[in-house]
């Protein structure tokens, strides 16, 4: 069970997150805030240069699945999607011979991609479009985009036809399609530089009195988030602390493809590699605390030594008990590293 010291509760708590690393983070998070009867507001502010146009259609991967999950509606086997979900219209696509054929919108999920691309088309933005389907599934935190505006990471492989070698894929086709199997020479998050935070973005960082940053992949959920301009900067400047949990346990990433797309920025697959990446918040960087695996422990005293507050703790999400203790942990963090502000 978990013991709640009230000291530890903020009041306003802001979350950077992907999908469904971050999601299961938040669902911890929610957990440990129902079991203590806080009044903690969550806020989080979502990848979204994971979005694709489909058949016509915006999806917005991550949003979704945070929104599905919080909301009682994901398909927990996967990970992402809906529960419960038939692919009828996949098939008949596919009849049609209409590509691309490698990602399945699923017959309930297509309603959601119906609803935001009809709301876009009529001129709502991507923040009110979200805040519109999150009327339905009540998330129980306020689900922000990062940005309002079109980004899209793409990555680059090789391609002994293209004339430089090499070609760019949608971020969605090197995951789906080609499962990360290819080396990936670039991560590019198309439409970054010009893209500005959604509304409300900036405030829930300045405002907050603490910032988690779960354990999402470093490059394509929290690295892009993070290059929104605008963002980096909130962070580097709110009086909250910034405390993150290492998506890499034993040099590995639990799931997904951080370990490929990690080597492609030129980073170590390693949860103390990853703070350094991030950097100090002293050192103007954006970390003021970073929780590591047990199994990294020998990486505390490095990441100490760039300036980093670090602890080893369990970090797999096995259950949403054991997600909350990790949610705890990174509150004692930043509770010791305000301490030792004052
Ligand atoms: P995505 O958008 O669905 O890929 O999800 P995120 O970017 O939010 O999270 C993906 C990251 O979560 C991956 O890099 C995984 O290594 C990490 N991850 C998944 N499950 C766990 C877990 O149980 N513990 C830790 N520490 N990391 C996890
Ligand atoms: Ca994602």
């Amino acid at each position: 069970m978990i013991s709640p010291d009230p000291s530890l509760t903020p009041a306003r708590v802001t979350v950077l997150s992907g999908g469904v690393g971050g999601a299961r983070f938040l669902q911890g998070l929610l957990h440990l805030i129902d079991v203590t009867g806080a009044a903690t507001e969550v806020t989080v502010v979502a990848n979204t240069a994971d979005d694709i146009w489909l058949h016509g259609l915006k999806v917005c991967p991550d949003l979704d699945t945070v929104m599905y999950t919080l909301g009682g509606g994901i398909d927990t086997e996967r990970g992402w999607g809906r529960t419960d979900e038939t692919w009828h219209a996949r098939d008949e696509l596919a009849a049609y011979g209409v590509e691309p054929t490698w990602f399945g919108l699923g017959d309930r999920d297509l309603a959601t991609h119906l609803v935001r691309t009809q709301m876009l088309d009529a001129g709502y933005s991507l923040s009110a479009v979200t805040a519109a389907l999150c009327d339905r599934w009540k998330p129980g935190v306020r689900l922000l985009p990062m940005t309002d505006d079109r980004v899209e990471t793409h990555v680059a492989i090789d391609d002994d036809q293209a004339p430089s070698g090499q070609r760019a894929v949608h971020f969605q086709e090197y995951w789906v399609r080609l499962h990360a199997e290819v080396p990936a020479r670039a991560v590019v998050p198309v439409g970054i530089d010009r893209a500005t935070p959604a509304p409300g973005v900036v405030e829930a960082i300045r405002d907050a009195e603490l910032v988690l940053v779960p354990p999402s992949n470093p490059v394509v959920s929290i690295g892009t988030i993070l290059a929104v301009p605008g963002i980096g900067e909130a962070l580097r400047s709110t009086a909250a602390p910034v405390v993150g949990v290492s998506p890499i346990v034993g040099g590995h990433h639990v799931r997904g493809m951080a370990a490929q797309l990690l080597t492609a920025i030129g980073v170590e697959t390693g949860a103390g590699a990853v703070a350094e990446h991030y950097g100090a918040r002293g050192a103007g960087g954006l970390l003021d605390g970073w929780l590591v695996d047990t199994a990294d422990a020998d990486e505390v005293a490095r990441v100490e030594g760039t300036g980093i507050a670090c602890r080893a703790v369990p970090l797999m999400m096995t259950d949403t008990e054991a997600t909350a203790r990790m949610v705890l942990e990174a509150y004692a963090l930043a509770a010791e590293h305000l301490g030792a502000d004052r």
